[in-house]
């Protein structure tokens, strides 16, 4: 419960962390621009305002006839060559004696006022004429941007965060649904669960998290099953034996009253011992496999390895009366391991020749890219029925019909199927009832 929790809070402080990072960044950004702006803007007004200033009084002294004291904000004097002051308004509180300086926009504070004043002589330069302005630090256009930008920075600012923290919240909804499950599925070991995948407007990277756990935990779920049969049909196949052990100790120490009725049931469990054994060792060897991977294949020739076979087992076969083809195609190589491939091929002909009628063909050939072997024989066939079991673990079609020819535990088919896997060989039976089987191992060319 404790774990759970501290879980949702650290998926949960992800989405305000990064929301927390980009929120405070754009923020400070947002400043920066504001103190940008303000700074740029004052200069920038300053600059234009002594400008304006300047042009605005030369027009005033280009022709006097048209004097005007105030014009937009502006004030206008006109001052005799002796620099005494003969027209015009002053702002109130400017010195009427401000220094004259020809044609330079220069500055003055009167009353704690800042003035901009800029004086020029007249057409004929018998009068100067002063033009007079406040220091305005920024113009109304300005001072709206600066305000629109001082209220619509916070605001775009809660609505990026906001958006931010709904579109991380959705974009983590699978990988909290992935953590809730794993932890229900560790709690209930209910391997049935999934989660469900229909997210709507959901994120392709998070969503596919999600389907890739679902389809994880039913490969999970199908190795626990595999198993759990496995498990089953192993201390089903051990008990037989064992119980028929255990019967006939107990019939030879309470009945066997002669060495003959001994022997016969000391021979009985050596027998079903024998069994046992055989069936360990096989169970042994099938979980050696398992451990085997891809890089322990070597680059092989499949062509010598399967004609090596038949040439070995050509004298065995010929005393068997069965009739034999072999058709092995050479130069074919593939990435697989000696040892297992024997082992494979040798399980397909042992069946073949537990059940075939009269003829067993093994051939060998290149189709498409592809190494394709093949052992048929024209015997008792399987039913569709059984076909796609055949290959499980201790299945085996009809047991007491198979124990007349087959004293095999099972066990031959999921060796084939192993080692196909491993050489990650396709593995396919094509089979007719009474009219015989074929496997087909297909292997990718190296
Ligand atoms: P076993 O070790 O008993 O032979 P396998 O896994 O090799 O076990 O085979 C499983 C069962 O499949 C066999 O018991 C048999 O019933 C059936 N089978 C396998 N190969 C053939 C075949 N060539 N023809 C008919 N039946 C077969």
């Amino acid at each position: 419960m404790f774990s759970k929790k501290k879980k949702m809070t650290k998926s949960h402080s992800i989405v305000v962390k990064v929301t927390r990072w980009y929120a405070v960044h754009v923020a400070i950004i947002f400043l920066l621009m504001f103190i940008a702006a303000f700074v740029v803007s004052g200069k920038w007004a300053s600059y234009t305002s002594r400008i304006t200033l300047a042009h605005d009084t030369v027009e005033q002294a280009a022709d006097l006839n048209d004097f005007e004291s105030v014009d937009d904000g502006t004030y206008f004097a006109i001052y005799g060559k002796d620099k005494k002051l003969e027209r015009g308004t002053l702002p109130e509180g400017f010195k009427e004696n401000a220094p004259i300086s020809e044609n330079t926009v220069s500055k003055i504070s009167s009353d704690g006022i800042n003035y901009y004043y800029f004086d020029t002589y007249n057409a004929d330069k018998q009068k100067w004429v002063r033009g007079i302005h406040s220091v305005r630090q920024i113009s109304y256009e300005l001072k709206l941007f600066l305000i629109s930008l001082a209220i619509l920075a916070p605001i775009s600012l809660i609505i990026m965060a906001l958006g931010g923290i709904r579109i991380l919240n959705k974009g983590f909804l699978p990988i909290k649904d992935v953590a809730r499950m794993a932890e229900d599925i560790t709690e209930s070991r209910d391997y049935t669960k999934r989660i469900d995948t229909s997210y709507k407007n959901s994120y392709d990277e998070t969503a596919r998290l999600a389907k890739v756990f679902n389809s994880m935990v039913s490969s999970v779920q199908a190795n626990f099953e595999k198993e759990k049969q496995f498990n089953q049909n192993v201390s089903h196949e051990l008990r037989t034996p064992l119980s028929v052990i255990m019967a006939e100790s107990e019939f030879g120490a309470k009945y066997a009253d002669d060495l003959e009725s001994a022997k016969d049931s000391l021979e009985i469990i050596y027998s079903q011992a024998k069994l046992m054994r055989d069936m360990t060792e096989q169970i042994l060897e099938l979980s050696k496999i398992e451990q085997f991977g891809w890089s322990d294949l070597e680059r092989l020739s499949l062509s010598e390895i399967v004609s090596e076979y038949c040439r070995e087992h050509e004298r065995k076969w010929a005393e068997s009366g069965f009739k034999f083809e072999t058709k092995i195609d050479s130069n074919i190589w593939i990435n697989g391991h000696k040892l297992m491939l024997i082992r494979a091929l040798d399980n397909l002909v042992s069946n073949a020749i537990k059940f075939s009628k009269s003829e067993i063909a093994i051939r060998l050939k290149q189709v498409d890219g592809a190494a394709v072997l093949t052992v048929s024989d024209d015997g008792i066939g399987i039913s569709s029925d059984h076909l796609a079991k055949i290959w499980d673990r201790f299945y085996q079609v009809d047991k007491s019909r198979n124990k007349e020819v087959n004293s095999g535990l099972g066990l031959g088919l999921s060796f084939v199927r192993e080692i196909a896997e491993l050489h990650r060989a396709e593995f396919k039976i094509v089979s007719k009832e009474g009219d015989g089987t074929e496997f087909c191992l297909i292997f990718t060319l190296c």
